[in-house]
């Protein structure tokens, strides 16, 4: 941010400059908040040159000091009991191939209140060392407590990358733990792969039409959000049990400018999460209205799955984005993968063809789906899906 200087004469003139509304007048003097972005703008208009930007970080020049590989472990509730996201799981998985190829280690790096009980797993998905920050302050996830802990790790341990996944939770503390410690952070990978001594990051970039390697060859840490399911989990180390360094990391005061009073899950965390849900009844453009979706609710609700959509089906406003499947949403791996009147382009194909079992539902028996499906029914979805949850409820009787 923008340092405020005490000579600020409280003019206002940044104020009605700065384009992200990031100034405002405090008590008779400038003050800046978290819109700022450095743009600078502001700088040269201030008459008594009462504001400054912050000092260019110096050039990391000894890369070595740099070591090991970290994942960012996510904690969920689940039915009362708090669980590793299995996302982590396939960072970590990864990340020891990646750790492995470097010559170093796969750390996790678990934040909570009650961390013991996730070391076990940890290790057995190849944590060679698990970083725990634990205190009862941490049991809810908070940004700045926990983007303020990750900076001290960071600061303190100096890995070469750190990884998050790329959830509501990561996607909100990366990039706040990338600003702080002046790196980069490449958004929502679905490869990451070792190339001349750097992660070499790939993203799909320009909606999708290419995938773009990403390097970071000049800083460290190298950090990346990688998208759920992307990448396969394995237990490499049955019965290992890693080394565990405790760090006592006191919530910082910053933190208490935010208290978490409730949480809600929306409506698409209502039945479960789509990214981990083992049953996803999923439509398309074939549902015709956001009427007719109704019944993929219902069935996905008696199934105890999950909502999916493709993009059409989103474009159309009849489901939220969080519901798309495919290359520009969700990539998913359930049991059972429902398509109804989803024609199967392959944008929508690459989201969900790990599925173990596709059934697809499609007026049009050349729709190219049914190559992907594995038992496939030919016609009017109106007409089959309510003889098809009227036939599960029957058996759920
Ligand atoms: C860069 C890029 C990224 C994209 N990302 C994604 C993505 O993440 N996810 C995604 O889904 N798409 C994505 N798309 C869009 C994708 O190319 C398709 O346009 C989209 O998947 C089509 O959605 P759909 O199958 O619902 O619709 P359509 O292709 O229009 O298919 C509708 C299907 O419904 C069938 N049908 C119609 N009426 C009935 C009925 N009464 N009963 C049964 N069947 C019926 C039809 O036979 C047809 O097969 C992307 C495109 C681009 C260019």
């Amino acid at each position: 941010m923008i340092k405020i200087l005490p000579n600020c004469i409280g003019c206002g003139k940044c104020v009605s400059i700065c384009p992200f509304g990031a100034l405002s007048l405090v008590n008779g003097k400038a003050n800046v908040n978290s819109a700022c972005t450095l743009c600078g703008s502001c700088v040269p208009n201030c008459p008594v040159k009462a504001l400054q930007m912050p000092p260019k970080e110096e050039e990391v020049k000894d890369l070595s000091a740099y070591k090991d590989v970290w994942v960012f472990v996510e904690l969920v509730n689940a039915k009362g009991a708090l669980k590793i996201r299995p996302v982590s799981l396939e960072l970590l998985t990864k990340g020891r191939k990646l750790a492995a190829e470097l010559g170093q280690n796969v750390c996790a790096v678990i934040i909570g209140a009650d961390n013991g009980a996730h070391f076990a797993e940890l290790s057995s998905y190849g944590a060679s060392k698990i970083y725990s920050v634990q205190d009862p302050a941490y049991a809810q996830y908070n940004t700045e407590a926990y983007a303020s802990a990750m900076v001290k790790l960071i600061s303190k341990y100096k890995p070469a990358a750190v990884f998050y996944p790329s959830t509501y939770t990561g996607r909100d503390l990366a990039p706040r733990i990338a600003a702080e410690m002046f790196v980069g952070l490449t958004a929502d990978c679905t490869g990451l792969s070792v190339k001349n001594g750097n992660i070499v990051q790939t993203r799909p970039a320009f909606g999708g039409n290419i995938m773009a390697d990403i390097i970071c060859p000049n800083h460290r840490p190298q950090m990346a959000t990688v998208r759920p399911n992307v990448m396969p989990k394995e237990i490499t180390a049955q019965g290992s049990m890693a080394q565990i360094i405790e760090e006592v990391v006191p919530v910082s005061p910053a933190a208490s400018k935010v208290r978490v009073l409730k949480t809600e899950k929306d409506e698409v965390g209502e039945v479960e999460q789509l990214d981990e849900a083992q049953v996803i009844i999923s439509g398309g453009r074939g549902l015709k209205t956001k009427e007719n979706f109704e019944i993929i609710n219902n069935l996905a609700c008696v199934l105890g799955g999950a909502v999916g959509a493709s993009r059409a089906a989103v474009d159309a406003g009849w489901k939220a984005k969080e519901h798309q499947v495919g290359q520009s949403g969700v990539t998913v791996k359930p049991k059972l993968y429902v398509a109804c009147g989803i024609s199967g382009a392959l944008q929508h194909i690459v989201g969900m063809q790990d599925s173990d079992i596709i059934i697809a539902i499609n007026k049009d028996a050349n729709a190219p789906i049914f190559n992907y499906a594995k038992y496939g029914i030919v016609g009017d979805v109106q007409q089959i899906l309510p003889k098809v949850l009227e036939a599960v409820k029957q058996t759920k009787k």
